[in-house]
């Protein structure tokens, strides 16, 4: 026996998470055709100075990141977005906008592996660019709901906040842009007594480092107590102020749109990735405490990238966490399969003609297997039997003479000789 398994943190998807994730992938496809999102492929390889720009430290310090043969230095991408924007700044730059992207692949960051935690992990991804207008906000909010909803999930919440509103104090108290993505790092692990030390530490005054206090402990289940404590805690600083609105819009928008979403706001809700700019959320089920999805808006890559100054917001689904989801809440998941035909040759003489019965059969979309081992017909009945497979073709001499092979149906165990040119429209016949 070979000692040879998967590398740590990379796992191997037998048919049946296979087919989950494939489940999962499609009825993302699904969503992107409902919101208008086209697909794009991009490389699993970019160059480094690309994904690590703005990929914060956290994901910037687990890359995959190697020299290639030419001397370049790339890395295996840790996400989507970069490469979104890096297309919207260079091929896609004089596209007319919103541009609506979507794409959907694996990643790699050198996690460290746990439940829901993997080094390699697939996630669906939506992008709308060049619209700065809470209705696009509202519009990935939205299509996340429904895209929950249609791969089963219930009681899942939005945990909702907007780094505008933490910038927005955290500028006008004069910290540079670094010293602010520290401070957000800090937050995002909840380490709030570092972050208020960082800000203590960087000259912030005793009224910003309060302010921030207050915004940490502000959460609740009443959206509408949350935004107007937020509003009087930031009420001396403006971008803070026209922060909370524009969370505040976008909440009313999806209320408006007629989804009950179930909305969380935590104003000291940080996330890792540095290129946030407006609101940004994550999505749970009380089953799991790791995110299924997380996203927000970013204003300024796509300019970073070299592009037109392109407004824009987007969300990450984590397959592989909606599959655990899916597993925990046991929701049924609805695929179509059509359980294959087995086409039996009686003899070795009849192989070629077997093979042909099966290539006829599928020619008409009809799933076949054919039988490879050279078993006779009796063994190869009962690995039939075994695989629960429903009807059998059976290629006989004497049925062949006379232009006909035996359908037996494995659950009556019955059979009989049908003509080889009705086979199909009866096998048709007999699915439906
Ligand atoms: P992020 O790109 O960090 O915003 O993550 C978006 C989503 O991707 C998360 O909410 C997770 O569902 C998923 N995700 C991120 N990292 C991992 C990982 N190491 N393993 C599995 N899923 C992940």
């Amino acid at each position: 026996m070979s000692t040879f398994k998967t590398v740590r943190g990379m796992r191997d998807f037998l048919p049946e998470e296979a087919k989950i994730m494939k489940y999962i992938e499609n009825q993302a496809r699904q969503t992107a055709e409902l919101y208008g999102y086209r697909e794009i492929i991009t490389p699993v390889v970019e160059s480094y100075e690309l994904v690590a720009a703005k990929a914060g430290e956290e994901v910037r310090a687990r890359m995959y990141a190697f020299e290639d043969l030419g001397g370049r230095k790339v890395a295996l991408r840790p996400e989507f977005t970069a490469s979104v924007a890096r297309l919207v700044a260079t091929t896609l730059r004089n596209e007319p906008k919103p541009l609506r992207l979507f794409c959907v692949g694996s990643l790699y960051r050198y996690d460290e592996p746990q439940k829901g935690r993997f080094r390699e992990f697939w996630q669906s991804n939506f992008e709308l660019m060049g619209s700065e207008k809470p209705e696009a906000d509202a519009e990935i909010l939205l299509l996340t709901n429904r895209f929950m909803k249609n791969v089963g999930l219930k009681n899942f919440t939005f945990k909702v906040g907007h780094v505008g509103v933490l910038r927005g104090i955290l500028s006008q108290e004069g910290l540079a842009e670094e010293t602010q993505n520290q401070a957000m790092q800090r937050m995002d692990k909840k380490l709030y007594d570092e972050t208020l030390k960082i800000v203590k530490e960087s000259g912030a005054s005793e009224k910003g480092v309060q302010t921030l206090q207050k915004l940490i402990n502000l959460r609740g289940a009443s959206t509408t107590k949350v935004l107007k404590d937020m509003a009087e805690a930031v009420k001396d600083y403006p971008e803070a102020i026209n922060a909370v609105k524009n969370l505040g819009e976008i909440l009313n928008l999806t209320a408006e749109a007629g989804e009950k979403l179930n909305v969380k706001v935590e104003a000291g809700f940080a996330r890792g990735l540095e290129y946030y700019t407006g609101i940004i959320f994550e999505v749970y089920v009380p089953e799991l405490d790791i995110a299924l999805a997380g996203g927000g808006r970013y204003n300024r890559l796509v300019e970073l990238f070299g592009g037109e100054p392109t407004p824009a917001v987007g969300v990450a689904h984590g397959i592989d966490r909606i599959m655990l989801a899916i597993q925990e809440q046991k929701a049924k998941i609805n695929v179509k399969e059509t359980p294959p035909v087995m086409v039996i040759p009686v003899n070795e003489n009849l192989n070629a003609e077997a093979l042909k019965t099966a290539e006829m059969l599928r020619a008409e979309n009809i799933p076949v297997e054919l039988e490879v081992m050279g078993r006779k017909v009796s063994k190869a009945l009962e690995d039939a039997d075994r695989r629960c497979v429903r009807h059998v073709v059976i290629v006989g001499e004497k049925e062949l003479k006379e232009g006909a092979v035996v359908l037996r149906d494995m659950q009556k165990k019955e059979q009989r000789s049908v003509k080889i040119g009705e086979l199909a429209a009866t096998l048709k016949r007999q699915a439906s």
